[in-house]
């Protein structure tokens, strides 16, 4: 069972335990502030966190993490949780429910365990994959609709799987669950596929992945498991009819960027814009890194960078705010 975190007090919390949040628990443990990262699906086990990553748990190889030639996902997740937990940042299982800034400007993370307080937080708290929202996707979730091919491929050998969409994450997991499935059929609602050349060249070279393109999913057919899936090309407004024993969707993601309790500046997907310079959000002391951030791409890379960013940006922020206070000046900060 997670231990009460009920009313403590810190320099910086963390929000969320995947890469951004594990580089941040790391570089904030080594600049001796006082740090905690909070991660949901964790469980802390003799003081050792356990379970976090993100989304490198439902990532099977990682071949693109400079200096690492390949890794599992978990693997990678279990290096980093381990390595973050060196340098004295205290690590806590428990759900974040909301982010309050209270007038003095200190922020409190309310979590189902209890309330954190500190004056600057830093939120990594990624996000989930976007639903198609199409008749069938609900009902037959886990039964045949999954967002997860590491999770659920193997669950499909020799099956004729359906994938959708056209970005990296579509093509990467298209060729992945050619490994169990006999065919994989991508249906991107595009002319052309939103994936980096290499990945979507290594798809068109894998002989069990087929295109259909232009088109999208209107519904998902079956009854307590996909069986077929009614789909309209957008050209000819032709509707038509795919057997499969699956379908495996990968239409974006969908930031967690919901729990702070006042107005943060974001763009229109929802992603929060931040200062270039110090990941730094519209409001004062709350810094985001990773998925939750507007930017061009979402890598590993990407999320370890922004959060040393973070982490190093928000320590001069905590320090000079506490310069201030001693010198007698009581900003909103
Ligand atoms: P993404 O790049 O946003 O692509 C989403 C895809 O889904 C697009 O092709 C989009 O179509 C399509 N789509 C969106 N809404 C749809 C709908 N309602 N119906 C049908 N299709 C829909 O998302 P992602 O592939 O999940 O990738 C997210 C981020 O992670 C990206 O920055 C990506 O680079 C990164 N990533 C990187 C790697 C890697 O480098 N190995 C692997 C996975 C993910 P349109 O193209 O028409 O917009």
């Amino acid at each position: 069972m997670a231990d009460r975190v009920a009313e403590r007090e810190y320099d910086i919390v963390i929000v969320g335990g995947g890469p951004a949040g594990l580089t941040a628990a790391l570089y904030a443990g080594r600049n001796k502030v006082r740090a905690a990262l909070v991660e949901a699906k964790g469980a802390v086990v003799d003081g050792r966190l356990l379970g976090a990553g993100g989304q490198l748990l439902n990532t099977e190889l990682i071949e693109d993490y400079p200096g690492v030639r390949s890794i599992l996902g978990p693997d990678l997740a279990e290096i980093m949780t381990e390595q973050a937990q060196q340098f004295g940042t205290e690590m806590l299982a428990a759900s974040v429910e909301r982010i309050r800034v209270d007038p003095d400007g200190t922020k409190v993370v309310e979590t189902d365990q209890g309330e954190l307080r500190a004056p600057a937080v830093i939120i990594t708290a990624g996000g989930n994959p976007r639903k198609l929202g199409v008749p069938g996707e609900a009902e037959l979730a886990g039964v045949g609709v999954s967002y997860c091919a590491v999770c659920d491929g193997a669950f499909f050998q020799g099956a004729h799987l359906a994938v959708v969409g056209g970005g990296d994450a579509a093509v990467e997991e298209a060729v992945f669950l050619t490994r169990f499935a006999n065919r994989v059929t991508i249906i991107h609602r595009r002319g052309e596929l939103r994936a980096q050349p290499i990945l979507a060249e290594e798809a068109r070279r894998n002989p069990k992945v087929d295109f259909i393109l232009d088109t999208v999913v209107e519904a998902i057919e079956g009854d307590r498991k996909v069986k077929s899936l009614r789909l309209r090309n957008v050209v000819s407004d032709e509707v038509s009819s795919l057997e499969v024993g699956g379908v495996f969707i990968f239409v974006g993601f969908l930031p967690n960027t919901g729990l702070v309790d006042t107005h943060v500046d974001h763009d229109p997907a929802g992603y929060y814009l931040t200062d270039p310079l110090t990941m730094e959000t519209s409001v004062p002391g709350i810094f985001a890194a990773g998925d939750v951030r507007s930017q061009l791409t979402r890598q590993v890379t990407t999320a370890v960078g922004d959060a040393t960013t973070a982490t190093i940006a928000a320590t001069k922020w905590v320090e000079e705010r506490a310069r201030r206070r001693r010198a007698g000046d009581e900003g909103p900060r």
